[in-house]
């Protein structure tokens, strides 16, 4: 049972990032305005993400880790209707099969935070003889996950990476998309053990500074205000787009789907051939875009190398997306 639960969660966290987007996500969730996050080794010496969230009960301690535990899925209904992708209550348990994960947390009504340490889906004694059960521990209201020696126990996995900045630099990617799309949440980045910084913004700053900060100020000043929406499709879709006289190196498309960090080729390939009537030969553009459509119409494909979003009425919303970005892009002073 247990190898079936290490290759099962070896196939949808194939990378460091894949945990961290879960972890960002579960942190969002929980209502957090802060998000500090480390990284060692590209991740896979340690991932640690710090909330400031509601925090877990300590008796939901306990079963954490088992599969299908989540607190986000409470009648069947709900599972037509859940905003949440990817795993259901499956991403902790599945980190615990392939890493040693330790988490730290209080809620607003504990007096003191608890901490429990996880493997193969179950709480395990942070010293042999030891009781496996939580400890009390000093802290503040949220919760720290601590995730140690990714695929430790996969050793082809592991040895896979090419480099640990590779992986750094997904990182970054992931943390630098949450941090401009949750309005709201400061976010830090860093590697363990470093001052430099590689992302911080703080909780009450607009996305245009948010891009400012994570990207850059020349892709800032070239941005457009962009916002469409269609009762028919059923979608309301808003963010930044650049104009037609600025191009990037190659396509940056940060799309956002029901607030969850998507892939879509069929998006990112209409909006390429639709920037294309405007850009000089070999442009690309910049796009931030957020879109809201009913999580019953949405589904994701979780492919080892690929998660790829799918959504009813798709080349309808992608063209009316694609009309509109012609019609901005038209009204620019060239
Ligand atoms: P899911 O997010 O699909 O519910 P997860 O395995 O990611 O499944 O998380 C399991 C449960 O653990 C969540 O439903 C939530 O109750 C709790 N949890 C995980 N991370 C946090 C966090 N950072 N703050 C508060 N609760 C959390
Ligand atoms: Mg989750």
């Amino acid at each position: 049972q247990d190898v079936v639960n290490k290759i099962a969660a070896g196939e949808i966290i194939v990378a460091p990032v894949h945990a961290l987007k879960e972890l960002v996500e579960n942190a969002v969730d929980a209502g957090s305005t802060s998000l500090e996050i480390l990284a060692k080794d590209g991740g896979l010496k340690l991932l640690q993400i710090t909330d400031n969230g509601h925090g877990i009960h300590k008796d939901d301690m306990a079963l954490l880790c088992e599969r299908f535990t989540t607190s986000k899925l409470k009648t069947f209904d709900d599972l037509t209707s859940i905003g949440t992708y990817g795993f259901r209550g499956e991403a902790l348990a599945s980190i615990s099969h392939i890493a040693h994960l330790t988490v730290t947390t209080k809620t607003q009504d504990s007096s003191c935070a608890w901490k429990a340490q996880y493997g193969d889906g179950k709480l395990v004694p942070t010293k042999p003889g030891q009781s496996a059960e939580p400890k009390p521990t000093a802290g503040r209201q949220g919760t720290q996950i601590t995730v140690e020696d990714l695929f430790y126990n996969v050793p082809t996995r592991r040895r896979a990476f090419r480099s640990a900045s590779e992986e750094y630099a997904k990182i970054l990617d992931l943390v630098g998309r949450y941090a401009m799309h949750c309005s709201n949440v400061a976010f830090s980045c860093k590697k363990a053990g470093e001052s430099t910084l590689g992302i911080s913004v703080p909780a009450n700053a607009t996305t245009l500074d948010r891009i400012r900060q994570i990207h850059s100020s020349a892709v800032a000043n070239e941005l457009i205000e962009f916002q469409t929406e269609s009762d028919r499709w059923g979608f309301k879709a808003e963010g930044h787009i650049s104009n037609a006289n600025y191009s990037v190196k190659r396509t940056m498309l940060l799309l956002f789907i029901n607030h969850r960090s998507v892939e879509s080729s069929a998006i990112k390939k209409a909006i390429e051939q639709t920037y294309a009537q405007f850009l000089p030969k070999g442009g690309h553009p910049f796009i931030y875009l957020s879109l809201e459509i009913e999580p019953h119409r949405v589904d994701v494909n979780v492919h080892p190398t690929k998660r790829e979003v799918n959504f009813l009425y798709e080349d309808e919303i992608i063209e009316t997306i694609c009309d509109e970005v012609r019609a901005r892009l038209g009204k620019v002073d060239t």
